[in-house]
């Protein structure tokens, strides 16, 4: 929010209180109104609208009946207006019935005459569109907020904790008809985290799981190593925090409005009095606070700002352009090439990537990875594009979006994505791709209506087709690059189904004779990662091989790892296939779909290869060129697989290890961030 907003809003807020009844102003977080089509203030979409917000006002009363959460409709088609609202977890009833209340007339007052609307409070949450909403995962507009006065020295061991306590609590969540769930977690003897997960009780348990984890995984690289945060969605909530914001009648005081990199939201002091105060009482000294304090803030964000910006995205993303890259990518990670940075690329204008996506509108959005949304494109002369765009609440990106712009524009193969330019312009970050049209192999694999056509042909080809690009990334090109995020998700199809691999955000370059590095920080997806790394940060060809042994599982059988541990009684993906293998019965690891198209001696050379690639030590997998060997000769014997490495789902574990400081347990489908310098 702008400062001259928050201002306003503030001013507003005070006004107000001079005509209303006493009552508890909640604690405003955000709204977001912007890319929607509007109505006039004399239109039936108006009245239907009033209408609408009288209703969920009224409807709030009831709010405990129904798990806090309302939805209804107003009017009929094409003026039919469908709205809804939801308490937050731990709020009393009465504290989110005037949260409801005070929405209702707050929306429309930052969101005069737009058709869709969602504004975010502590207490409460309330949403209108224009179309059908409910019982749907709702992932944008989002919002995020990270406390960056709370952050800890180690990062990564908050991570860890933090994971597990959220993963529990999703896990929870979305068993639950309510849809929510708190979790606690010791950090030491004297902090202990509080977390929370809450979806709309309306969304189905996948369709929650999807959202609570997609919110998670942007938290922990927008708001990485810091301990409080929130992620609002219009459909989810996912927040923690080292104080007990939950369960209270009164809530503690929660992040100040403001957007992630805006001014640090503490927790309460003790004894400290509740933010939500009875206008009547303290009318003046609200009237005069708010004055002084929103001048103060008005001053003082002009000044940030300013300095914000010189030291932000642009001015980095300049010394990019001028080949900067040396001072953050030492000599050695080169082999001593000079590194000509933006030049091997092209620049594009802005005015072009907005006409190309029609300002980047919503029915043009593609997916959303860990750098941010991805949208399609169509260039004047009818060339199709994928825009990608850097979250402007992500700090860590910069650094991902440095690494990807300079490493693929130096290697080339046709199962890599090609990258055609970039455009960093006023606040926008952007990576411009060939488009693919077919987006990624996890929207086909894990849809039963669309894995029917992934028949075992095009499987084979689409395994052989990723080997191949791994193969080149770690002996080919004029680099070794280590991948480090190899999942489903960043496989891209073309048009005929060819895939590319995609998302170099986190791709390390090492020199020819070196073999394995270490980092204090982990990065890439788990359950796609190698033990040594995920527990040790040890990194190596080999690591990359253990993710394409997943993913080869995972296409075989049309079940992802992340997930398995649900329907399988706590079993991973991994120790399945071992299982069925040892028994003899390999066969029925494969996905059914398959069943008339499979060539069964095909079938259990890729699931014998995946086994290799998943072996527990690294010496023992195989590299990407024997890989390739084995998929292209029939005649081969293969070594006998040793047993995988201990996966159970979600959690990863080393039996045999003992356990280290560095010990992670993460959920499979978060990609985590290295934000050490390179
Ligand atoms: P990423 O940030 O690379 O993980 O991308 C997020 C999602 O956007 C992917 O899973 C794809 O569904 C989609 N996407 C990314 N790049 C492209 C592209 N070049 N063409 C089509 N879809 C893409």
């Amino acid at each position: 929010m702008s400062a001259f907003r928050f201002f306003i809003t503030l001013f507003s807020l005070s006004l107000l209180s001079l005509t209303i009844e006493p009552q508890i102003i909640p604690n405003y977080i955000h709204h977001d109104c912007s890319n929607t089509s509007t109505h006039t203030s004399d239109s039936a979409y108006q009245s239907n609208l009033n209408s609408l917000l009288s209703a969920l006002s009224a409807l709030s009363v009831n709010a405990t009946a129904t798990n806090g959460f309302y939805n209804t409709t107003s009017g009929e088609s094409p003026d039919r207006i469908y709205g809804l609202f939801l308490c937050i977890t731990g709020f009393s009833a009465a504290i989110c019935q005037d949260c409801v209340t005070f929405a209702t007339k707050e929306v429309i007052q930052k969101c005069p005459l737009a058709n869709e609307a969602v504004i975010w409070y502590d207490p409460c949450l309330l949403r209108y569109s224009n179309k059908w909403i409910f019982s749907t995962l709702a992932v944008e507009p989002s919002f995020y907020v990270c406390n960056k006065n709370s952050t800890d020295p180690d990062p990564y061991r908050i991570n860890s904790t933090l994971t597990k306590a959220m993963n529990e609590a999703i896990i929870e969540a979305v068993s639950v008809e309510e849809r929510f769930a708190t979790k606690e977690a010791k950090i030491s003897e004297s902090k202990t985290l509080y977390s929370l997960v809450q979806c709309t009780p309306d969304l189905s348990s996948d369709d929650c799981d999807k959202g609570l984890e997609l919110g998670m995984e942007r938290l922990r690289n927008v708001c990485f190593g810091v301990i409080g945060a929130q992620a609002l969605y219009p459909s989810f909530k996912v927040r923690y925090e080292l104080y007990q914001f939950y369960g209270v009648s009164a809530p503690a005081p929660g992040p100040a409005p403001g957007p992630a990199e805006g001014p640090a939201p503490g927790p309460p002091p003790p004894g400290s009095k509740p933010k939500w105060i009875p206008i009547a009482a303290t009318l003046s000294a609200v009237l005069g606070v708010a004055l002084l304090s929103s001048f103060a803030f008005f001053i003082w964000r002009k000044r940030n700002s300013r300095e914000d910006n010189k030291e932000s995205k642009e001015v980095q993303l300049l010394d990019l352009r001028g080949g900067n890259f040396v001072k953050e990518y030492p000599n050695n990670d080169f082999q001593g090439e000079r590194v000509e940075g933006s030049q091997e690329f092209p620049s594009i204008q802005l005015d072009i990537i907005n006409a190309a996506t029609k300002n980047f509108c919503n029915e043009n959005k593609l997916g959303e990875g860990g750098f941010g949304p991805v949208y399609k494109g169509t260039l004047a002369d009818g060339k199709e594009i994928a825009v990608k765009r850097l979250s402007r609440t992500s700090g860590q990106g910069l650094l991902e979006f440095k690494n990807e712009v300079m490493l693929i524009a130096r290697v080339q193969h046709r199962n890599l994505v090609r990258l055609l330019g970039c455009c960093i312009e006023d606040n926008e970050t952007l990576l411009v791709y060939e488009y693919m049209p077919n987006r990624s192999l996890d929207v086909f694999l894990f849809d039963s209506s669309m894995s029917v056509q992934l028949d075992w042909q095009r499987r084979f080809s689409i395994i052989t087709g990723i080997a191949r690009g791994i193969m080149y990334l770690h002996e080919d090109s004029r680099l070794r690059i280590i991948h480090r995020d190899l999942k489903t998700s960043n496989i891209l199809l073309d048009g005929e189904m060819n895939p590319k691999i995609s998302d170099f955000g986190m791709a390390r370059i090492f020199n020819v004779n070196q073999s394995e590095a270490n980092t204090n920080r982990v990065v890439g997806t788990y359950g796609y990662m190698a033990p040594e790394y995920a527990m040790r940060g040890l990194f190596s060809v080999k690591s990359d091989v253990f993710s394409f042994g997943v993913l080869l599982l995972e296409i075989i059988s049309g079940k992802k790892n992340n997930g398995f541990y649900f329907y399988q009684r706590c079993e991973s993906l991994l120790t399945f296939a071992w299982k069925l293998w040892s028994q003899g019965q390999a066969m029925q690891l494969m996905d059914p779909q398959l069943v008339q198209s499979c060539v069964e001696f095909e079938v259990l050379k890729c699931i014998h290869i995946g086994l290799l690639c998943v072996q527990k030590d690294p010496v023992d997998r195989p590299t990407m060129s024997s890989v390739i060997l084995m998929l292209g000769n029939e005649n081969l014997t293969l070594p006998r697989p040793t047993e995988p490495a201990f996966f159970v789902g979600r959690v990863v574990a080393e039996s045999a290890t003992p356990s280290t400081d560095n010990n992670i347990f993460s959920a499979n489908e978060v990609t985590l961030s290295d934000v050490s310098p390179r």
